[in-house]
């Protein structure tokens, strides 16, 4: 009897194992300790790093791989034949890579890698050092790799570097050998081409050693603040900075990368915003540029505001806004910008920065598969931001970006979201595709779900999905869940097609009563319609068509009619007033449908009727 019984318990605790293992979400976790001795007269660094890293996959791992971003800035690496081979290359990169002397090229190697106290053998491969392990790391196992590694600083050509256009001394971005991720797709040992991310959750322990001049900016908190000064101290100390070097000292909790920024000109600001959050400014000591980074300062105050509201509350205790590198690009509790700017640049780069804190840098969506969730949704909710705090007053802040998105989807060069980063035929449609159509994905929800169930889907998905990795399911299932909608369909034609939206009003006729508009679906991509009928005398009335496929209705949206089987290509709208008594027809006056033909939308009627 108890045999039975014990069996039968053993055998629910191993099937509730096996379906957490197939179904369940799991994710990796790398836990880095860091000692880096910098030399600023060669622009060189000796680093000596551990990783604890726990396999949380249901997968023995027999080999593993990290990423050595700097040797993506050598003569004929796939970074620098990409770029002098894509049809648009990037401005800021070209044949620049091509260029490079040997002092002026990035590297990093690994000079000896041991697993568990045993050697390693490995292979570096363009941006990717290969290593085969000792001893596999079997699934709930953790291993510690410890890497002796050196690197040269590229003289800075994209994102990364030294003595950027601005005169930023170094731009340390993708600095250090970088696990790469393993998820649920398997091993993510992508190239470097320049482009986007995808790292490993952990904590990050680092202590970089550098000449005492340079004030330092990025990820983490500082630990040793009081032997370093430069507006870190406590308020009242005295810094007295001894010897030829300063080993400044940091600790990022729960991140996927770790960034930093030096000069020996940066101003440093310090500012406690309203959520409590340690705000610092780095830029250099240019007359030309400190007021407008001083009136940055209260704005970047809002913005973190209008974020923490719409989407959740900013988790860490501290961002920095630090000028460097090239053009604006996010890092983990940091953003390195380019400082020279009129001043609504400067702030709507902060915007568009400070919102990745939120949509990749606490919701880490793989970027090379899924830019546009990364980039659009930056785009969307920034310039919602943006309109707030700079007082802007713009009807649809998304503005820009459908029409950005028609463009490109008129242009014939239009590449489904499902592309690569990497993998655009124009880096140009990668951009349009990435922000502006990222950007109308989430604004067109807006337009089918309604803005009460968008706001609370954003709020929702970064409850649920905090500290992870999300795919577009996990943000449209979301999205299902807050509104009842079914939209499997949206994120399907919207995200892995080039399918459009064109609907049209094909013909007005009349009977005695009665005025039948004949709606045309021109577009493969079907909506639920919004049609605005205005009468003379000044009145007008929306009608709401649902479509068929969402079995759902949105919320006051119209006077509601018959649904659309969206395989059907025209649909009767009829309305029982005369027609002479109609002014206008328009399908869709908000905007918010991304119709890539609105010159048949509208429909003025002759008066003469
Ligand atoms: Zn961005």
């Amino acid at each position: 009897m108890f045999k039975y019984t014990f069996s039968i318990v053993l055998s629910i605790l191993f099937t509730s194992a096996v379906a957490q293992n197939t179904t369940g979400y799991w994710q990796q976790h790398a836990d880095y300790t860091m000692e880096v001795d910098f030399d600023d007269k060669t622009y060189q660094y000796d680093g000596e790093q551990t990783l604890v890293y726990t396999n949380n996959s249901p997968d023995t791992l027999q080999r593993v791989f990290y990423h050595m971003y700097y040797n993506a800035f050598q003569p004929g690496s796939e970074m620098d034949v990409r770029s002098r081979t894509i049809k648009d290359p990037d401005a800021r990169v070209k044949d620049r890579i091509s260029k490079l002397d040997e002092d002026e090229i990035g590297f990093m190697r690994a000079k000896s890698l041991i697993q568990d106290g045993k050697a390693l053998n490995y292979n570096l491969v363009g941006t990717v050092l290969e290593v085969e392990l000792h001893h596999p790391i079997l699934p709930g196992e953790t291993s510690t790799l410890e890497m002796q590694f050196t690197g040269q600083v590229p003289v800075q050509i994209r994102r990364s570097g030294r003595n950027n256009a601005e005169g930023v001394e170094l731009s340390m971005t993708q600095w250090y050998p970088k696990m790469a991720e393993y998820d649920f797709e398997g091993w993510h040992a992508d190239p470097y081409i320049g482009r986007e991310f995808h790292g490993v959750w952990g904590d990050f322990d680092v202590k970089i050693t550098i000449d005492k001049d340079f004030i330092l900016g990025g990820s983490g908190y500082l630990q040793n603040p009081n032997e370093i000064g430069y507006g870190y101290e406590d308020d009242g100390v005295n810094v007295k900075r001894r010897g030829q070097t300063l080993t400044w000292h940091f600790i990022a909790p729960k991140v996927h990368d770790f960034t930093w920024a030096a000069d020996k000109e940066y101003l440093h600001d310090k500012l406690i915003a309203n959520d409590g959050t340690t705000l610092h400014f780095l830029y250099k000591n240019n007359p030309d540029i400190i007021d407008n980074w001083k009136n940055l300062q209260p704005k970047t105050v809002g913005l973190l505001d209008f974020f923490n509201e719409h989407i959740g509350p900013y988790p860490y205790d501290q961002y920095s806004v630090i000028q460097g590198g090239d053009g604006g690009m996010e890092y983990a509790m940091c953003t390195l910008i380019t400082g020279e700017r009129a001043f609504g640049s400067l702030v709507g780069v902060t915007a568009h920065e400070l919102a990745h804190a939120w949509f990749q840098h606490v919701l880490a969506t793989d970027e090379a598969q899924h830019e546009w969730m990364d980039e659009g949704f930056t785009s969307y909710i920034s310039g919602l931001a943006m309109n707030q705090v700079m007082e802007s007053g713009k009807d649809n802040p998304t503005a820009r970006s459908y029409k950005g998105y028609v463009s490109l989807a008129n242009s014939g060069f239009e590449q489904p979201q499902t592309t690569h980063a990497d993998r655009y035929q124009y880096n140009q449609a990668y951009g349009t595709s990435a922000y502006s159509k990222g950007a109308v994905f989430l604004g067109q929800l807006g337009y089918l779900i309604g803005e009460e169930n968008l706001q609370n889907t954003l709020k929702r998905y970064y409850d649920e999905w905090k500290f992870k990795h999300p795919t577009p399911n996990d943000f449209i299932r979301v999205a299902e869940k807050v509104s009842g909608a079914e939209l499997s369909w949206y994120l399907n034609d919207w995200t892995r097609t080039t399918n459009t939206i064109d609907y049209g009003i094909e013909k007005v006729s009349t009977d005695e009563q009665n005025t039948i508009i004949t709606l045309e679906r021109i577009g493969l991509t079907p909506m639920p319609l919004e049609v605005k009928v205005d009468y003379k005398g000044g009145t007008s009335e929306m009608f709401y068509i649902p479509l068929r496929i969402i079995r759902w209705q949105k919320p006051n949206a119209g006077k509601i009619i018959e649904d659309w089987p969206w395989a059907y290509p025209t649909y009767m709208l009829e309305i029982p007033t005369a027609q002479y008594s109609i002014e206008k027809i328009e399908i869709d006056p908000s905007g918010y449908m991304a119709d890539v033909d609105r010159e048949n939308n509208v429909v003025t009627l002759d008066e003469e009727k």
